[in-house]
This record gives structure tokens, C-alpha cells and sequence, in this order.
């Protein structure tokens, strides 16, 4: 989705359901052109995991499904992350053991994901600078890829400046 911006993504005033409504058009499209199912449960997991911008844990799934499925299985869930990840509409992330939607389906991609560690939304960046002299880097150690994903850690633009809120007001004291 080149319409997309990154910038608003980490502003929680945004009109979510836009996000929501546009990343579950985008799977059902890819899935039906390209011949795959989007089963009952694995358009629920893609909804829930769509909730928010926040990485979400299998666990946490299991706990949101278990209420309109009560079927569902840690299996269950672990096999339609299985299919979001294969089909690259979701990301894991590595460092959090976590799935995060993603906003630019439809292809397996490198990224960068910056993580917030106060509200833990992630932010998903193309970064075509930082991976291309990446790829550099990891050409002249001779060295062979299967997948490029940055994870960097620390406080998203709206923690940033609540924290710097605070401070200010701990400072007048
Ligand atoms: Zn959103
Ligand atoms: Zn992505
Ligand atoms: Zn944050």
C-alpha cells in the first residue's frame, strides 16, 4: 500500500477502522487471487491481531477466540498464524514472540520494526535506505540472507512525548 503513511500510524487519533477495513479487504482479495482460503477462523485471527498496532502474543489470541470458538485450540491459532505469515499479511515479531498486522501486504518484504516498549505498538518502516546498505553490508561479508528484519526497541513518537510530559512536570517541582 504506497498510499499508506507510516508518520500517522503511530498517532492514536488516527480513524482505525480504516486501517482495519482496508488490511481485511486487501486479504480477502490476495487470498481469493491467489487461490487460498481465508477460513472462518483465520479471517478472525487477522481481525484480532488488526485490533490495534500493538504486537499481539498466540496466547492472547487464543484467549479472544476462545469466546466466539470455543473449539479453537492452540493448534488452531498457531496454524492460521502460520497461514497469515506464509500469505505475508502479518509479521512476527522475533524479539516479542509476538504478530503484528502488516500494512503492506501482499508480498514477503524486509522491514524495519520499531518497537515501543511502554505501549508496545509496533511501526513498520520500508527503510529502503537502511536495507540497501544493509545488503551491502551483508554482501562484503560474503554472507546470505533468508530474511532481513530490523527490530529496534524504545518509546513510539506518543510515549515520547508523554514521558517528556512528565519530566517537564517533575522538573516544575
Ligand atoms: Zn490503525
Ligand atoms: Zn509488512
Ligand atoms: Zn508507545
Amino acid at each position: 500500500m504506497t498510499e499508506s503513511e507510516p508518520e500517522r500510524i503511530s498517532h492514536p487519533e488516527h480513524d482505525h477502522n480504516l486501517c482495519i477495513r482496508n488490511a481485511i479487504s486487501v486479504a480477502e482479495q490476495l487470498c481469493l487471487s491467489r487461490g487460498v482460503q481465508l477460513t472462518p477462523i483465520r479471517h478472525k485471527i487477522l481481525e484480532l491481531i488488526w485490533n490495534s498496532h500493538k504486537a499481539v502474543k498466540a496466547y492472547d489470541l487464543l484467549d479472544q477466540i476462545r469466546p466466539v470458538n470455543d473449539a479453537a485450540k492452540p493448534s488452531t491459532v498457531y496454524r492460521a498464524l502460520d497461514f497469515l505469515l506464509e500469505q505475508g499479511l502479518i509479521h512476527r515479531v522475533e524479539s516479542l514472540n509476538a504478530f503484528v498486522g502488516c500494512h503492506c501486504s501482499g508480498t514477503q518484504h524486509d522491514q524495519l520494526l520499531l518497537i515501543c516498549t511502554a505501549c508496545h505498538t509496533v511501526e513498520e518502516r520500508a527503510a529502503p535506505a537502511v536495507l540497501s546498505a544493509l545488503g551491502t553490508e551483508l554482501g562484503d561479508a560474503g554472507f546470505v540472507p533468508q530474511r532481513k528484519t530490523i527490530e529496534i526497541h524504545g518509546l513510539c513518537r506518543s510515549c515520547k512525548s508523554v514521558s517528556a510530559a512528565a519530566s517537564e512536570k517533575a522538573d516544575k517541582h
